[in-house]
């Protein structure tokens, strides 16, 4: 299959934090994939900045070497890449300062047209100055964007301090709060799935759905970042953002088009229909875990006190908990949703558990008939399965078993896969938020999540501690096996 390609009218970039991990590892590569692609022409310009100094040479210098680390072999031609690096060029700036603004403005292309996209990948809470600044020095055109990295506040007030000092400035049809697990493959797929067939509409309902799963599973530890991971934990990191907006595309309602607003207002629904978790359930709908020293595949690893250089911590790095939808299409289906660090296997997915057939035909011999799974797989191998029950092939009278029906993208495409910030980056400069979350959406998803943090504090649910390299706490595995089902594990 033969992806299409459309360029794009040129354009500045700015990444403020251009030196930062963030940059080096995903956006740097991604827009050397999208100009190798074609999809980058003429004139664009990407402007780093930090407050480092250097010149434009050497930051060139780091851009060869993040790709060289982070684009494989074979998708790196000598000179597509100082094609790619003569559009670079560096500016000292220090946000909190005067500084280095007025050669920023000297370096971008004047026009009302051109499309100008300003990247914040520097800490969250320079988003509000970053903004103002770019204000007050007037580099804001009609075309301008601003996209801005997450994670967007540490509760619904906090989010509301960033959403508004970054408002103060821009419209919000020129903020585009990035969450990349929108921007894969699979999750989009996820749309095609649902409204391209008219095979899953009419069966996506409680009546025919069990419940749904979400897993985002790491077996990495915190790496480094246990200063940020210390003051959010799981259900900050994952679930108020990746996991919930998951949550929304398996649930929505069919929007009337893909108008990014149509979609999102229907996101939006769900997130309020979500049934409270607070002080009177917190202890049955969630558990939270710490992991403790244990293994990988690599050998042994040491526990998350111990990472982090703490004697104690009250911080989860494992969450799961039993949401509910109270809404006509999904009233009395569950969704069950766990993520954490240290686990057994990296993996993320939904699987979409169909109801049991309501009477079998066949007798005892020919075994167990299992309802019927949809597993969407995000990563690692993105792809969908489907398990349907079959006939043993063969003789030996009519025995039933359940067999995968498997698209998994790497082997049914030929081309690569791209990663989510390719796909995002190019939404942006295309002007195209579908794929971004609108300031309510981030605030209704805050406004579910801040009573759970608000109880375990006031009923001092701590985590309950794991070993590394396992699924978690026991509890976890109690929280789905109570209710007579079962976390999903692979291998269909
Ligand atoms: P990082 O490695 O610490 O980089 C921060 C960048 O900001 C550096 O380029 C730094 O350069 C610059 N900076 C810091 N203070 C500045 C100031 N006062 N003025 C101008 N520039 C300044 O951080 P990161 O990991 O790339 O993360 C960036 C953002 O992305 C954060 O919001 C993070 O939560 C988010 N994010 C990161 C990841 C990831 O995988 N890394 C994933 C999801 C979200 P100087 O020190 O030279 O100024």
């Amino acid at each position: 299959m033969v992806s299409r390609v459309i360029s794009l009218d040129t354009f500045d970039f700015v990444a403020f934090g251009g030196t930062g991990d963030l940059a080096r590892r995903k956006l740097l590569p991604a827009l050397y994939q999208r100009d190798r692609a074609g999809q980058i022409v003429g004139d664009t310009r990407i402007i780093a900045t930090a407050r480092a100094h250097m010149t434009s040479e050497a930051y060139r210098d780091l851009a060869r070497t993040a790709i060289e680390t982070h684009v494989k072999a074979g998708e790196r031609e000598a000179d597509t890449l100082d094609r790619f690096l003569a559009r670079l060029e560096f500016v000292s700036v220090d946000v909190t300062g005067e500084t280095g603004w007025d050669d920023l403005g000297l370096l971008l292309k004047p026009g009302a047209e051109r499309v100008r996209a300003f990247y914040l990948a520097t800490s969250p809470d320079l988003f509000g100055v970053i903004s103002a600044k770019l204000g007050a020095h007037g580099l804001i055109t009609p075309e301008t964007r601003v996209v801005i990295e997450k994670p967007v506040g540490k509760s619904l007030a906090s989010a509301k301090v960033v959403n508004d000092a970054v408002g103060q400035v821009f419209e919000e049809h020129q903020i585009y709060r990035i969450d990349h697990y929108l921007g894969k493959e699979t999750v989009q797929n996820l749309m095609a799935l649902r409204f391209g067939n008219a095979l899953f509409e009419p069966i996506w309902n409680a009546a025919h759905i069990d419940h749904v799963q979400l897993t985002v599973a790491e077996s990495i530890g915190v790496e480094g970042r246990g200063g940020y991971y210390d003051t959010a934990g799981a259900l900050r990191d994952m679930v108020q953002n990746h996991m919930l907006q998951l949550l929304c595309l398996v649930a929505m309602e069919p929007p009337s088009s893909l108008d990014a607003d149509a979609v999102r207002d229907e996101k939006l629904k769900i997130l309020k229909s979500l049934k409270p978790i607070n002080e009177s359930n917190v202890g049955t709908l969630t558990v939270r875990g710490q992991y403790e020293a244990g293994a990988s595949a690599q050998g042994p690893v040491p526990g998350y006190l111990e990472e982090i250089g703490a004697k104690q911590s009250a911080n989860e790095t494992f969450v799961a908990l039993k949401a509910e939808i109270a809404n006509w299409r999904w009233a009395g289906t569950p969704f069950y949703l766990r993520s954490g660090k240290r686990l057994a296997q990296r993996v993320s997915e939904i699987v979409v558990a169909f109801r049991p057939i309501p009477h079998s035909i066949f007798d005892g011999s020919a075994g167990p008939i299992q309802p019927n799974q949809l597993v969407i797989r995000l990563q690692p191998d993105e792809g969908v399965k489907l398990q349907i029950m079959i006939k043993d092939p063969g003789p030996g009278g009519m025995r039933l078993r359940a067999v995968p029906l498997d698209m998994s993208f790497a082997e049914s495409f030929s081309g690569r896969n791209p990663d989510a910030y390719e796909r995002l980056v190019m939404d942006v400069v295309r002007g195209n938020p579908t794929l971004f979350m609108r300031r309510d959406e981030v605030e209704a998803a805050w406004t579910w999540v801040d009573p759970i943090l608000n109880a375990w504090a006031s009923t001092n649910m701590l985590p309950r501690s794991y070993r590394a390299g396992t699924w978690g706490p026991s509890a976890g595995v109690a929280l789905i096996e109570r209710d007579g089902r079962t976390w999903h594990e692979d291998g269909i």
